[in-house]
Formats: C-alpha cells, sequence, structure tokens
C-alpha cells in the first residue's frame, strides 16, 4: 500500500456524495502531494472491480460513488450531491420478472433521483 494510494483510500472514505475521477484526484492530492492523475485513475478502476465504489447510473458525468457488495440503491441529491444508501429495492424479483417477460435478469443497476432532507 503506497501512501498515494492510502491518501486516495482515505479520501473516498471521507467523500459524502458522488465524486468524479478528477474531483478525487484534486482532493487527494493535498493529503499525498505526489500523487499522479494515472495513479487515481488505475486506482478508481481496482477500487471498481472490487466493488468498493460504483459507477453511478444515469449521470452524464462519469461519477462514483463509495460502495459496497451487499444489494441496494443510492438516494442522489440532485442540489448537493449527497449520496445515500438504501436497502429498499423497487424492482419485480428475478423470478417474477421470468416470469412475466420470460426474461432472465442476472443483475440490475438503479440509483434514485431527488432532493434529501437538508436541501427540501
Ligand atoms: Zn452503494
Ligand atoms: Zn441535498
Ligand atoms: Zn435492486
Amino acid at each position: 500500500m503506497t501512501p498515494q494510494r492510502r491518501a486516495l483510500l482515505d479520501t473516498i472514505s471521507d467523500w459524502p456524495g458522488s465524486f468524479t475521477v478528477v474531483d478525487l484526484f484534486e482532493r487527494a492530492r493535498r493529503r499525498s502531494p505526489r500523487l499522479g492523475l494515472a495513479t487515481t485513475y488505475r486506482t478508481v478502476d481496482l477500487l471498481r472491480q472490487s466493488g468498493s465504489v460504483r459507477p453511478l447510473a444515469g449521470e452524464e458525468r462519469a461519477a462514483y460513488v463509495r460502495c459496497g457488495p451487499e444489494h441496494h440503491h443510492h438516494l442522489v441529491c440532485l442540489v448537493c450531491g449527497a449520496v445515500e444508501d438504501t436497502d429498499e429495492c423497487p424492482l419485480p424479483s428475478p423470478a417474477e420478472i421470468k416470469r412475466r417477460y420470460g426474461f432472465s435478469p442476472e443483475s440490475h443497476e438503479l440509483e434514485i433521483y431527488g432532493t434529501c432532507g437538508r436541501c427540501a
């Protein structure tokens, strides 16, 4: 674990909402001035493969959120950018989708966009 990577992980764990790689790079560089953008991209890629960060579905810019392996969705505030996890899964079960459409689902991605309690 290099100090650069440590700085990235610490910055991500303190991050309250979604971030782009460049956002992350700029903030993490305050902790580790020798951090490079290429390292930041590489680290985000590794974290994405391990499921610790996830790209937000339905965002125009490539934004990521800190994430966990268990099934959940994100409530994304359009005003302040805060991201909260929700265990609610509004979709029908795979068995129900199979019955209705003859389609066997493997996974889905869904974020719920709106206004958080603090911004409402
Ligand atoms: Zn998540
Ligand atoms: Zn908000
Ligand atoms: Zn779901």
